[in-house]
């Protein structure tokens, strides 16, 4: 069985108002479809239709004050309380002492252990690179667990031959961000097929999609929209070129945010865990399945079956 796991920064599950909601005011029709007509929000967890399942989790994980980047995406990655050891939330880089549970330990260090492949999805452009050899930039805890595994970083060599995402998965952010005119785009849907393609030459693959979180911030709610729908048209394809015989996609996220665009910060919604795939398999891991704590362990139960 094989895994892509979608990360969706800031994406929690909010209400049906579309005055600070923007799950509910973009037009999502290939997301409502997985979801039988339903919104990605509060209301519609638990579900179960043919092609996917939706849990509501807690990200909260038993500790005061609201979810933080750094930790919950460290707990996403090891299975384990991180809050809760250490007594609060924290983000949005890693401090040492949530960085020393990203060595060794994590999906990707565990997969690649027991000879399985994995890889983060994402390209990073030339100025990340020199950033991090410079010191100036810190990893985030989703690349610091991908570098201390041993695997390396997409480039954009490997985002110009087709074997790597870029952040936006259109890569139009490199040509107007960047200014690397000459990176080749994808619309939305080919950026879904090749999500297809790139997750079936691994066991465990990782997309991280940060600009969710950042739209929550920004609280600009025809942008928030726009990224919706752009990530719309990607999912629908994604979705369609899927063999569900072959594996999951798992679209969860670390902390509430963009569903709820009257504040600037962070909420302490529940999150999705949305599952596609074969019903058997989506059972299987959703069982016992209720804060982000069970994430990591059911995807090893799929990856790497005892
Ligand atoms: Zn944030």
């Amino acid at each position: 069985m094989r895994i892509l796991f979608l990360f969706l920064d800031g994406v929690g599950l909010g209400t049906d108002d579309p005055q600070i909601n923007p799950l509910v005011r973009a037009r999502m029709p290939r997301l409502r479809t997985l979801l039988g007509g339903r919104p990605l929000i509060a209301a519609s967890a638990p579900l179960e239709t043919e092609r996917a399942t939706l849990l509501s989790l807690d990200a909260s994980l038993g500790v005061d004050g609201l979810p933080q980047s750094a930790t919950g995406q460290a707990v996403l990655l090891t299975g384990i309380n991180i809050p809760k050891e250490i007594g609060y939330h924290y983000g949005p880089k890693p401090n040492p002492e949530v960085a020393a549970y990203l060595n060794g330990n994590t999906l990707f260090s565990r997969v690649t252990r027991a000879g399985k492949t994995a890889a983060l999805l994402n390209a990073y452009p030339p100025r990340y690179f020199q950033g991090i050899d410079s010191g100036k930039r810190l990893y985030s805890s989703v690349p610091l667990a991908v570098t201390n595994a041993g695997l390396s970083l997409f480039t954009k060599d490997d985002l110009y031959a087709g074997r790597a995402l870029s952040a936006d998965f259109t890569a139009l952010g490199w040509q107007s961000f960047l200014g690397f005119s000459d990176t080749p785009t994808l619309t939305p849907e080919a950026a879904g097929r090749k999500t297809a393609e790139l997750a079936s030459q691994y066991d465990f693959s990782f997309f991280e999609y940060w600009a969710s979180d950042y739209a929550g911030h920004k609280q600009n709610m025809s942008a928030a929209c726009e990224l919706l729908e752009t990530f719309d048209g990607v999912l629908g394809d994604l979705v369609d070129a899927w063999d569900d015989s072959r594996g999951l996609i798992l679209l969860t996220s670390d902390h509430g945010n963009l569903e709820d665009l009257s504040t600037r910060r962070h909420t302490d919604a529940q999150v999705p865990g949305l599952l596609i795939g074969a019903p058997s398999a989506r059972r299987e891991f959703v069982h016992g399945l209720k804060d982000l704590t069970g994430i990591a362990p059911a995807i090893q139960r799929l990856i790497l079956p005892q």
